[in-house]
């Protein structure tokens, strides 16, 4: 199998360029004599990765250090939910679990999705899992052969294309501009299109850029799949209850109902109730890929924990109110950054319309000089600048695909966020040509 080794990229202008992994492998040579298999020598660091370890690298020597690179909420899970969890270990519901989770967990997913989504599935297109990462991860373990390809939109949530890789699949990353909103358009879809093609990835609200697609713009994608009906479709929605400006989150199949008979919707309980921890996702499709899925998952985790099944039944059962004050704590934030943001020459931000990113253009620091003589050549400069010599953490466009742009998360308090903000402020003050 030749995981892990390649990636194709689709240029604005339409031509692919296929390279090999060039990230330098997670796995430190310690001269054990250990040797890892290729598919896990060609996944890099993560430079998300790098940037946190850092961080708390530096924390932990004392300095003071702002987090903006967090991909998950700052609040804790709703009180409900953890009585909820309390109880299944009184009740001593400590046992194996069947493989795609416990029946009441199954019905509670499958009212979610007709309350929120007006979508209807049976018991058997369900599955739970340990996080949304691991359905992700089964649905390619259990449909790629070696070669297979799966168009990723560029920016992404790094992950995808690691885990294409693994599975012995080819990421084919496809830019989509800043001036198309980061999204995908049917133009540039229709191009990458090959015959090699399995799954398209689309996540909508968008990790790194906030990005929602709207009910035009999932027809325009239908439109051209309806061409390709070999092409299935993993809508990862796992930001749904995080839009902003009153705008709704339109779900893919709501918009492009054909679609659902090829289509994996996968959600999770990580962001929208603050329980990144408890390691809680679903998803939902064809009963065949969740077969085919729930072998893959029999022979890893088996099921999810008893424990965070319980906690998710009570948090999928019914809406708790503290999802809407949350997103309107997240919605202030958003408000808040980029407004420090517009006022930073230098730097340009669109306000993200979803999840509790902004995705930020640093084009304008390229070229320039640390107070020390060192020149900004990349976003990763500018993050290493950021961190070492102002103290804020903040994630390289270049782990989502695209430079030069930074990730900034807003799930910190406002206090933080104001520091954080001044401190970038500061950051590119100091620079010169
Ligand atoms: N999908 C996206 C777009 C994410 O950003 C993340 C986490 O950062 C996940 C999925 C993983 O979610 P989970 O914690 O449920 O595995």
């Amino acid at each position: 199998m030749e995981a892990g080794g390649t990636v194709k990229h689709i240029a604005e202008s339409g031509r692919t360029r296929v390279s090999a992994n060039t990230k330098s492998s997670r796995i430190p040579n310690t001269g054990s004599g250990f040797r890892p298999a290729a598919r896990v020598a060609g996944i890099g660091v993560s430079e998300i990765l790098a940037i946190g370890v850092r961080a708390r690298a530096l924390m932990a020597a004392g300095q003071d250090i702002v987090l903006m690179g967090a991909g998950e909420p700052d609040f804790a899970t709703p009180d409900a939910v953890k009585l909820a969890a309390h109880r299944a270990i009184d009740n001593d519901q400590t046992s194996y679990t069947p493989l795609i989770g416990e029946p009441n967990l199954i019905e509670a997913i499958r009212s979610k999705f007709s309350r929120d989504n007006a979508i209807s599935y049976t018991p058997s297109e369900i599955t739970a899992a340990a996080g949304a990462k691991q359905v992700i991860f089964n649905a390619l373990l259990a449909s790629l052969d070696s070669g297979d390809e799966v168009i990723v939109p560029a920016p992404y949530w790094s992950s995808y294309v690691d885990m294409v890789s693994v599975a012995g699949g080819v990421p084919v990353v496809v830019p989509c501009a800043e001036r198309d909103g980061f999204r995908l358009t049917p133009q540039a879809l229709d191009a990458a299109l090959t015959s090699r093609t399995r799954w398209l990835l689309l996540n909508s609200p968008s990790n790194p850029t906030g990005t929602i697609y709207s009910t035009e713009d999932f027809r325009g994608i239908g439109e051209v799949l309806a061409r390709h009906p070999q092409v299935w479709v993993i809508s990862d929605e796992i930001y749904e209850h995080l839009t902003y400006d009153q705008r709704p989150h339109v779900s893919l199949i709501s918009a492009m109902p054909l679609l659902k008979e090829r289509t994996l919707v996968v959600n999770g309980v990580s962001k929208s109730h603050a329980m990144t921890g408890w390691r809680l996702g679903y998803g939902a499709g064809p009963e065949e890929l969740i077969s085919a899925m729930t072998v893959i998952q029999s022979q890893s985790t088996s099921a999810p924990s008893s424990i965070s099944q319980a906690a998710a039944v009570e948090a999928l059962i019914e809406v708790d109110p503290c999802l809407a004050e949350r997103r309107e704590v997240y919605e202030h934030r958003r408000n808040l950054v980029i407004d420090y943001l517009n006022e930073i020459e230098g730097l340009s931000c669109a306000s993200p319309a979803g999840a509790f990113y902004a995705f930020v253009g640093c084009g304008g620091v390229l070229g320039k000089r640390t107070a020390y003589g060192e020149s900004i050549k990349s976003d990763m400069d500018f993050c290493r600048y950021a961190l070492e010599a102002h103290g804020v953490a903040v994630i390289p466009g270049a782990a989502f695909g695209m430079s030069p742009y930074f990730r900034l998360s807003f799930a910190a308090s406002e206090s933080q966020l104001r520091v954080g903000m001044e401190r970038l402020q500061n950051a590119i003050a100091e620079l010169s040509f």
